[in-house]
């Protein structure tokens, strides 16, 4: 099997993850021939937002949820930082654990990609890596504004992907956790076990 180098990141805080986050995985690391995928669950600080359950559950659906494909991995260094982690902090490790040889995507919906403009050291981080945005269907694919808004780097290091549109988002599975409604088909098998096993999503 050829390497090709390219490494991609997916961040979020899976809470929990969901068929849409695992599709865009797949579709970037297909079209960007990325050789690995690492999925990266945010720390979220206890108690600070009622519907962010521990980041302990959130790492394990996720490693749940992963575990079938040998292209996706999980990494728990923002999990393990306990305080809020900058991207560009997150890249720099991976650089240094990967290598600086190597190159970085960071695959995100076109919402997070909408606020890119707002982010804490962003032109650094798009010195250290590229960002793809997946194309999700919440009227937020305007991105072409995004990329003008930063220029030639913009335009060198952001790409818009155009994938399958899936109306999921880890609220509405919350939701739909809560009033006993089904998730099946929108949450990986494993996750759905998880959940049950642990008796998370009650209120
Ligand atoms: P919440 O509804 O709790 O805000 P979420 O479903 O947006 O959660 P996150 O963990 O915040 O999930 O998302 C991680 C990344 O995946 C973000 O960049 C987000 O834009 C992207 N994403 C989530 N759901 C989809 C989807 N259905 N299609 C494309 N991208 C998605």
């Amino acid at each position: 099997m050829k390497l090709t180098g390219r490494i991609g990141i997916i961040g979020g805080t899976f809470n929990p993850i969901h068929l849409g986050h695992l599709m865009i995985a797949e579709m970037a690391q297909e079209t960007y021939e990325l050789d690995r995928v690492i999925f990266v669950p945010a720390y979220h600080p206890p108690h600070k937002h009622d519907d962010v359950i521990d980041a302990q559950y959130r790492y394990e659906m996720t490693a749940a949820a992963v575990m079938d494909n040998p292209k996706f991995t999980i990494s728990d260094v923002e999990f393990k930082r306990e305080g809020p982690s900058y991207t560009v902090d997150t890249i720099k490790y991976f650089r240094s654990q990967y290598g600086e040889d190597k190159e970085y995507y960071f695959i995100a919906g076109t919402d997070t990609i909408q606020d890119l403009p707002n982010w804490k050291y962003i032109h650094e981080l798009l010195s250290l890596c590229h960002f793809i945005g997946a194309v999700r269907p919440d009227g937020s694919a305007a991105i072409e504004k995004i990329i003008e808004y930063f220029g030639d780097l913009g335009r060198e290091r952001i790409h818009l992907l155009e994938v399958p549109l899936m109306q999921l988002s880890a609220t509405d599975l919350r939701q739909r956790l809560r009033t006993k409604r089904s998730v099946r088909y929108m949450i990986p098998k494993a996750v759905v076990q998880y959940i049950a096993q642990h008796d998370i999503y009650k209120k």
